[in-house]
């Protein structure tokens, strides 16, 4: 959590790490200065602290969102795990380092979508494959996009009575071995959701479906002081917008943004143009964190953008306007093999995420508050 002073001394107070409220940041141009990588494996593990101390502190990120899905030790579900996964004890090494540096933990396990990828299933479903959205769907040896099935990535189905006992046992444990006060059910790119063939889902609105896993999720964190943080895309129309399927909705899962609760954190992301959209969820009355990729021009117009509606805003809109957060989506391995290459490179690849890290956060070290 944090605490941000304006230069003009307009102090707020938006959340609190660890529980505790951290020493305020003066002239920060905007509350939250976030990361967002897959957790590393045990091998990066002392890398990835290296990492953190000596490029994430120094450049004051104070949120940083780790992937973990199945790469943790779960000690209720071990047949869930990684065949390589962080142990406790490693997880208990980052934690300290993020703490000492004021850093924000998020964790982040895919709920609902995202449970598979390519060809292969993912540990839930492999484990559970009564909770497949869509068991008819077998997946391929090679996998290829477009495909007959519409297959991008599995879904639990979310009426399964029993999906939420597992899903929610994993949040709870990853998010008190992570120590943390909010979790990030990512809840991106659902192509599988309120399927015809689902004996529990067909039929039903796409939108009631997905707010109705949102707050169950949220309900769920709720309880223990936690707060829910999700992708955006399913909430914007990707028809009318033009932002296509990925970026945006196209099974009308969109209207859930009138449906779910208003303390959910938007990931807004956008890797290819600067969309105005953190205005359209702040409008909503949801808090919005704008989320590049490898594109330095647009992560720059967007931090610039963010400064810019903080300013033309009234005080109820300017505290949702919360930040940006760089994702990372190679395996944290190769980021930190990159980063490092380039770092020490006479001539650097301009689009790149790592390039783009580093662009944005100069970027925000330009930028002066809003008033
Ligand atoms: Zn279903």
């Amino acid at each position: 959590m944090k605490k941000l002073a304006s230069l003009f001394c307009l102090i707020f107070c938006l959340f609190y790490a660890e529980g505790q409220p951290v020493n305020q940041q003066s002239g920060e141009p905007f509350p939250i200065r976030g990361f967002c990588i897959s957790a590393p494996r045990s091998a990066d593990l002392k890398n990835f602290i290296k990492f953190i101390e000596e490029e994430l502190v120094p450049r004051k990120v104070n949120t940083l969102i780790l992937r973990v899905d199945f790469n943790y030790q779960f000690k209720n579900y071990p047949k869930l795990r990684d065949s390589s996964a962080l142990s406790e004890a490693e997880v208990r090494k980052l934690v300290a380092v993020c703490k000492k540096g004021n850093i924000r933990i998020i964790p982040q396990i895919n709920l609902l979508g995202h449970q598979s990828w390519a060809g292969q299933i993912g540990n839930l479903l492999k484990v559970y494959p009564e909770f497949d959205e869509t068991p008819y769907v077998k997946m391929p040896k090679e996998y290829e996009w477009p495909n007959p099935d519409g297959l991008y990535c599995k879904s639990y189905c979310p009426l399964h009575p029993g999906v939420h006992k597992v899903v929610f046992d994993l949040v709870d444990e990853v998010c008190n071995i992570f120590n943390a006060n909010a979790f990030h059910a990512g809840m991106d790119e659902v192509f599988y959701i309120g399927h015809d063939s689902c004996t529990r889902c067909g039929g039903r609105d796409k939108a009631e479906l997905f707010s109705g896993e949102v707050w169950a999720i949220r309900n769920h964190l709720n309880e223990k002081g936690r707060q829910l943080w999700i992708w955006g895309d399913r909430l914007l129309d990707g028809k009318t917008t033009g932002m296509g399927m990925w970026e945006a909705s196209y099974n009308n899962t969109y209207r859930a943004v009138d449906m779910i609760p208003k303390d959910v954190v938007i990931c807004d992301w956008h890797y290819e143009r600067a969309d105005q959209t953190p205005v359209y969820f702040a409008l909503k009355g949801l808090t919005v964190v704008t989320c590049p990729w490898r594109m330095p021009d647009v992560a720059t117009t967007q931090a610039e953008d963010m400064v810019r509606y903080r300013q033309n805003a009234t005080p109820e809109m300017k505290e949702r306007y919360a930040g940006m957060v760089q994702t990372i989506w190679s395996p944290a391995s190769a980021f930190l093999k990159n980063f490092y290459e380039q770092s020490n490179a006479s001539r650097v690849e301009y689009n790149t995420q790592e390039n783009c890290f580093n662009v944005l956060y100069k970027t925000i070290k330009t930028l002066t508050p809003a008033p």
